[in-house]
């Protein structure tokens, strides 16, 4: 376990993570250093597994001078009480507030072991959350607790949290600008800080990691939302998923995304069946990535019936009508990163 950080090493923390090696969770979680007083709390580049406890997504941590803001926090209440003492390891200061990007549940549940502070959400997530909140909680049974576990692994809101305007937000000494984009599930906060350059785009981002689609409005309005991001000077960008990058995994999101559009819409056009698609070669700057069949296919069962319904229609009405760019609506999937 490799942790990292920019302030004197705290032994604790490596007693703990020692411990961690041979006996139950909770642990501290692996920590790397963005900038001073900011961490990167990186998730595992794996669907939800008894294994990783819900730690699959990032969880940033910013010392703010009067107390610790959180962005996202992990999936489960195992990961929100390591990360509990993560943060107890780095700095005295209480956790404060927490902003979660979007309502997606490996962001969302680790919120629990943080009672005393500020839940931050965008209305629009929260409304989402609150919809899908008990699936999910029946999913992360499923898929978290081990065999015969009576113990839920998190619990529901019970409680709105504070919803969040766009806007300049002050917390401590940190100023951040928040954004409200929609393209990975709706409605997905961005934070930037712009005396640190420093941009946490939420699932707005993944990097080394294939993006997941199940919440998406239209893929056409993803790469929108990221030409935005691509005007923002940027030294540091924490991703959703995968590890601390800068700028170029904007592109890099963009040019997957692209590429399954036009995978779904090329396939559409040829008749070909849902299965003939997904025998589809990735491109070789995504081959390697981690889940990227794996999001294909979700991606594809919840896009290509929209893609098919277009191809038909515009065969049958628009011998050689003219192109738009994009798909139709589609379903939302049950779960998703
Ligand atoms: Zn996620
Ligand atoms: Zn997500």
């Amino acid at each position: 376990m490799a942790i990292y950080s920019s302030k004197p090493f705290k032994p604790a923390l490596l007693l703990a993570a020692l411990l961690a090696a041979c006996s139950a969770p909770p642990a501290p979680l692996a920590v790397q250093a963005i900038d001073a007083d900011t961490w990167l709390v990186q998730g595992a580049a794996e669907e939800f597994s008894p294994d990783n406890r819900g730690h699959i997504s990032n969880i940033t941590i910013v010392n703010t001078g009067a107390g610790v803001l959180l962005v996202d926090s992990g999936g489960s209440e195992a990961v929100g009480t390591a990360l509990a003492e993560t943060v107890a390891a780095l700095t005295d200061e209480p956790v404060r507030w927490i902003v979660l990007t979007h309502h997606h549940p490996d962001h969302v549940f680790g919120a629990h072991a943080f009672p005393q502070a500020d839940t931050l959400m965008l209305a629009g997530a929260w409304r989402d959350l609150q919809r899908y909140q008990h699936h999910y909680l029946d999913t992360l049974a499923t898929r978290l607790a081990p065999e015969g576990s009576s113990q839920p692994p998190a619990q529901p809101f019970e409680q709105p949290p504070r919803l969040l305007a766009p806007g300049r937000h002050r917390f401590g000494d940190r100023e951040f600008e928040l954004l409200e984009l929609h393209g990975h599930s709706g409605a997905d906060a961005v934070l930037y800080e712009p005396a640190r350059e420093l941009l946490i785009t939420g699932d707005m981002v993944f990097w080394q990691r294939a993006p997941a689609t199940a919440h998406t409005p239209s893929l056409a309005a993803w790469i929108q939302d990221l030409d935005q991001l691509a005007t923002l000077p940027v030294r540091h960008l924490v991703p959703g998923h995968g590890p601390l990058t800068d700028a170029r995994a904007l592109a890099a999101n963009q040019r997957w995304l692209r590429w399954l559009d036009q995978l779904l819409k090329q396939s559409a056009e040829n008749g070909l069946s849902t299965n003939e698609m997904l025998d589809h070669d990735l491109p070789a700057e995504f081959a390697d990535w981690p889940l990227a069949r794996y999001e294909l296919t979700r991606s594809a069962s919840h896009f290509y019936p929209a893609y098919e319904e277009r191809a038909f229609a515009d065969s049958a009405m628009a011998p050689k009508g003219e192109k738009d760019g994009t798909e139709g609506e589609k379903t939302p999937a049950p779960t998703g990163p």
